[in-house]
């Protein structure tokens, strides 16, 4: 399959939820990823995410 130059599919370049979505979702970045629950944090966002949330520290 050959690639036609430079992307003409819409929302080119914008990175979207779902499929090779392994990075955090705040910061983007892609180390300590957490996936519970369904989402995509890292380690750093996912702790003050699960704060904000509510959630209890589970060690
Ligand atoms: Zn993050």
């Amino acid at each position: 399959m050959a690639e036609k130059s430079g992307a003409s599919a819409p929302g080119a370049g914008v990175k979207r939820f779902g499929r090779g979505a392994n990075e955090c979702r705040i910061c983007g970045r892609k180390q300590g990823l957490v996936r519970k629950y369904g989402i995509y944090f890292c380690r750093q966002c996912f702790r003050e995410w699960a704060g904000r949330m509510g959630f209890k520290k589970m060690s």
